[in-house]
């Protein structure tokens, strides 16, 4: 839908997605708002963005391939957060580089790493050479690899230091808005930005946003990872001060988010097979958070025209790396807006039509 520099956008949605489109538009220009629901309960009410740990990997663990277009989504995320932390004066607060070291579970795995090594496989870029050598306090029996390119974002302080920049330029506003809602003049297009609380009016169209429960501990323990993310089967993300977070669980179709004794003692299970007894036994948990993560079926993104709806675009389905696929998600959806730019085919909600 052709655009010109005089329209009024409106950004539903001050979570992740709409704070990487806000940030599009701010760079072309555009003039535009961001509306948040102030709900204090039900879906409007959930920010998966204000939760998670915000790491970003480009290695999909499970079968140890590399994620989807990991290249294209490790740029363009370095290049867009190092902006952001510019633009809102948080350098060195925002984008951290933390290698994760990922404990071989067993030793087939190993024998898988050092295939993918052996056989020059699209990941082995993202991966290092096994070491035996392991930071004193964790267990590795079966050695480990190290991923050097991931790290993690903090979405707590983007969110609330972008917020804060709208609120000072009378740009922010806490209000709802959903299908129903009689849009005011000014705004010539919107973009939907509403995470798991646009789950209801999708539906109504066809569109599946899937609500996946996760929980996160906040842990203070003298572990010493060498300053490296651990992972297997969970994380955890050293983040300074004797401070770690540790997550995170998974459960699919979940409506509403809550923190549970079973999750956190999930967390824990996991964590203790390779951590050192001595340590392990010596942390205090802090905190304990859950959120749901807004996702699709196929585990792409959504951004594209909203079927029906005129001069209406959504952005959601950010999943599991909302951090890592965001940047260059937000960036098609302005290319398609504003210069034109066919969508790729995997990301463009009109890829499930036919299953409808
Ligand atoms: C426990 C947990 C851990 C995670 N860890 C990671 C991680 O380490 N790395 C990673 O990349 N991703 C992680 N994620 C996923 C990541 O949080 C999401 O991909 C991302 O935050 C989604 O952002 P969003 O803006 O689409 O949704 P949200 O952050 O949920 O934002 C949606 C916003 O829309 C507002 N809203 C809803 N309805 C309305 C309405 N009707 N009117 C107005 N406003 C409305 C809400 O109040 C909210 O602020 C995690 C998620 C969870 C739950």
């Amino acid at each position: 839908m052709p655009s010109s520099s005089t329209d009024t956008f409106l950004i539903v949605g001050s979570g992740l997605s709409g704070i990487l489109m806000a940030w599009e538009l701010e760079k072309r220009g555009v003039d535009y708002e961001v509306w948040n629901s102030g709900a204090k309960s039900g879906p409007e009410s959930n920010s998966a963005t204000k939760v998670a740990a915000g790491m970003f990997n480009p290695v999909s663990f499970k079968r140890l391939v590399e994620v989807w277009n990991a290249q294209e989504h490790l740029n363009a995320m370095r290049e867009t957060y190092q902006s952001l932390e510019h633009f809102l004066n948080l350098q060195g607060e925002l984008f951290h580089i933390a290698p994760i070291m990922r404990v071989f579970p067993n030793s087939q795995y190993r024998d898988l790493w050092l295939k993918r090594l052996n056989d020059s496989h699209p990941v082995a870029g993202f991966l290092s050479e096994i070491s035996d050598e392991c930071p004193k306090d964790v267990i590795a029996p079966h050695g480990f690899g190290v991923v050097p390119e991931a790290g993690w974002v903090n979405l707590p302080l983007l969110i609330k230091s972008f917020r804060s920049n709208l609120e000072l330029r009378g740009k922010f506003f806490e209000k709802h808005w959903d299908f129903s809602t009689q849009m005011p003049l000014k705004f010539s297009h919107v973009i939907d930005c509403r995470g798991v609380g646009a789950t209801q009016d999708f539906a109504s169209l066809g569109l599946k946003i899937a609500s996946d429960h996760g929980e996160i501990l906040t842990i203070q323990s003298p572990i010493n990872t060498n300053g490296m993310c651990v992972n297997r089967v969970k994380w955890l993300l050293p983040r300074g001060n004797s401070t770690f977070k540790l997550g995170a669980t998974y459960k699919w179709n979940v409506t509403k988010s809550e923190p549970t004794e079973a999750g956190c003692s999930e967390l824990l299970l996991a964590l203790q097979p390779i951590i050192a007894p001595n340590v392990f036994n010596n942390f205090e948990i802090t905190d304990h958070v859950s959120g749901l993560r807004p996702a699709s079926s196929d585990r792409r993104p959504y951004a594209g025209p909203v079927n029906n709806l005129k001069n209406t675009y959504i952005l959601n389905g950010l999943g599991t790396r909302g951090v890592f696929v965001g940047p260059t998600t937000a960036s098609h959806l302005a290319h398609f807006i504003f210069d034109q730019t066919p969508l790729p085919a995997d990301i463009c909600p009109a890829r499930f039509k036919k299953k409808q």
